[in-house]
């Protein structure tokens, strides 16, 4: 880290008054950045990638060392530990928690599940709504959890064709219902801020098992209630 605060020194016009590398344990957390879920991060991991992000900093051409930028590697490190915090979690475990055994039968559909997200390819954010459906056989599932668990697999980085996926499959696994089906209507700031698509376009994707691919009727009942 010496060598590399070197190195900046003599490439950086302003005089270096202090060294941006030099995060100590209470330096970790000092603003209300850190969420209690997140606090107990490794302040190496913490280092390390306040370290990238100042690299960034420079690479787009800004001076890291401008007051406002000062703790911004440090901010961004415990943003992207709170955005990206669904790898530390368990859906299965999560849903597991609230399984009740119930003869209810017909489908129950979660709405407009408010979902954030970052795409893996640009690191840029994709953010809609999930809707989220099953027809249970036996058991039923607390309705949050429907929620919470789409919120674990968005908290990672995503293409959202495969965070779809994942929220079927787990439900599909734990419950193991007549069927599941997740759409997903997302925009996504990577095509909307680099102007490759038309600002308001909107990516919707679909994810299905069971009745809701072998039942026409099922499915028709599904995408009729979705758009009450
Ligand atoms: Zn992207």
């Amino acid at each position: 880290m010496k060598s590399k605060s070197m190195k900046q020194e003599k490439t950086l016009s302003a005089t270096l008054v202090s060294n941006p590398f030099a995060f100590s344990s209470s330096s970790i957390c000092a603003d209300d950045e850190c969420f209690d879920d997140i606090r107990d991060t490794d302040p190496g991991v913490i280092v390390k990638m306040s370290n990238a992000v100042h690299n960034m900093l420079e690479g787009i051409g800004e001076d890291p060392e401008r007051e406002g930028l000062l703790k911004t590697p440090e901010r961004v490190a415990w943003a992207m530990r709170f955005l990206t915090k669904g790898y530390r979690q368990d859906p299965e475990e999560m849903l597991k928690k609230a399984v009740f055994t119930e003869s209810y039968d017909e489908m129950v559909l979660v709405k407009d599940i408010e979902l954030f997200s970052m795409c893996e390819h640009h690191m840029l954010p994709f953010f809609g709504k999930a809707h989220v459906a099953y027809i249970p056989d036996g058991k039923i599932v607390g309705l949050s959890k429907l929620a919470r668990v789409t919120e674990v697999y968005a908290r990672r980085l995503q293409v959202q064709e495969r965070l779809t996926q994942q929220v079927r499959d787990v439900i599909q696994k734990v419950l193991n219902p007549r069927g599941v089906a997740v759409v997903i209507e997302a925009k996504h700031m990577c095509m909307v801020m680099r102007g490759v698509e038309k600002q308001n376009s909107v990516t919707t994707t679909s994810a299905m098992s069971g009745e809701f691919l072998s039942s026409q009727s099922t499915r028709s009942e599904f995408l009729r209630l979705l758009n009450r």
